[in-house]
């Protein structure tokens, strides 16, 4: 007979289990190194997750039940959300229209695809779900959202809503896919800076999806990563809490934001876009601030993709940069800060050995179909 101190115990010990579990679940999706993704789990990895909750739930040691209870009183909350990367190409994608150099010909030949960066969000519970991005492959990445989630009947609405960072061509010019030639949706709600949605509202093709009322735009607030101006957050679903940063950026039609996204359990950044690091004091530590993983900028490796040209001069950070001034996060917390926004020239992107070595320090290059429980 369970008494209610065991009874709260075992409870206890089913939630550290499900996020045990939920951790080896972000680990469960690795695209296999022919670079083609491997779909949904199979009969037999849902009854092995499945087990290894059950197991973990009664087997876990009692040592782990009293750290979670300590007098800090931390408490481990279950996740409501899961963020899956769809996309982690810069904006051109892989192949490249024109690139007649061996990163391109390679994938023209094998038929293999880098779609732009992107995300999606889904509540676990409801389904509902969100993309950031609208890619110029946003269908391929949509129904990538769909096939891995088991999402269906969804032809006007394929998501609830769309963040968007930026008026580059990588990460907004999917947007037309839902007018009337094609989805044809219905109010679809967009979040963007007044600048953009400005630049929406008066810009064709993009004002006809407002005017007739198939997306509607969202202003959002952004803070400052010099730590004076605060961002408003907002919720673009019930409970997933989240903050946009203004980033220093190429701005010629927008501005261009980083978003941190909030679940109840983790919080995940997502900056597939930045000039600098060094722009100002503290814009990396701002961006940092209370992430537990990060996606950000790694359109260049260390200058070799661009011969003739100074990499310091060149508006992205470099991956070797970026891993120089985060060595201790990588050390300490490895895979806490992932590699997104990949030129089709990044080495990085093509050479396995080389993300070995990277993943090696600490700093994954994003995998498709990478699943963070939130
Ligand atoms: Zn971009
Ligand atoms: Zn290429
Ligand atoms: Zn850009």
């Amino acid at each position: 007979m369970l008494y209610p101190a065991e009874l709260r115990g075992l409870m206890r010990r089913m939630i550290i289990g499900i996020a045990v579990v939920s951790r080896s679940w972000e680990q469960g999706f690795r695209r296999p190194r022919d670079g083609r993704f491997s779909g949904r789990l199979g009969y037999a990895q849902r009854m092995h997750l499945l087990l290894a909750i059950v197991l973990t739930a009664v087997f876990l040691p009692s040592q782990s039940e009293q750290a979670d209870g300590g007098a800090t009183g931390s408490v481990v909350v279950a996740p409501e959300f899961e963020v899956i990367v769809l996309g982690r190409a810069q904006d051109g994608g892989l192949p490249h229209l024109g690139c007649e150099r061996s990163c391109c010909i390679n994938a023209r030949k094998s038929g293999r695809l880098e779609t732009p960066a992107c995300l999606g969000v889904r509540n676990l519970e409801t389904g509902r779900m969100l993309l950031l991005e609208a890619t110029p492959r946003i269908e391929t990445q949509v129904a990538l959202l769909h096939e891995l989630t088991g999402a269906s009947g969804r032809p006007r609405a394929p998501v609830d809503g769309i963040l968007l960072t930026h008026a580059h061509i990588g990460h907004y010019a999917g947007l037309i896919q839902l007018g009337r030639e094609v989805a044809s949706t219905k109010s679809t709600p967009v979040w963007a800076t007044p600048r953009f949605c400005g630049f929406l509202r008066t810009n064709g093709p993009w004002s006809q999806l407002v005017e007739l009322d198939q997306i509607d735009l969202n202003e959002i607030t952004p803070g400052t990563t010099d730590g004076v101006k605060k961002p408003v957050a907002f919720e673009p679903l019930p409970g997933l809490r989240v903050e946009a940063f203004r980033v220093p950026h190429r701005d010629e039609f927008s501005d261009t934001v980083a978003y941190k996204l909030h679940g109840p359990s983790k919080t995940v950044l997502f900056c597939p876009d930045v000039d600098r690091w060094d722009a100002h004091e503290g814009l990396l530590d701002t961006l940092l601030e209370g992430v537990d993983v990060a996606y950000v900028d790694a359109t260049f490796y260390d200058g070799r993709e661009l011969p003739g040209r100074n990499i310091l001069e060149v508006p992205h950070p470099p991956m070797i940069r970026t891993m120089e001034l985060l060595e201790a996060v990588g050390r300490e917390t490895p895979g806490r800060v992932r590699f997104i926004h990949l030129n089709h020239t990044n080495p990085a992107l093509n050479d396995l050995d080389l993300q070995d070595e990277i993943r090696g320090r600490g700093f994954p290059v994003a995998e498709v179909g990478e699943r963070i429980a939130i």
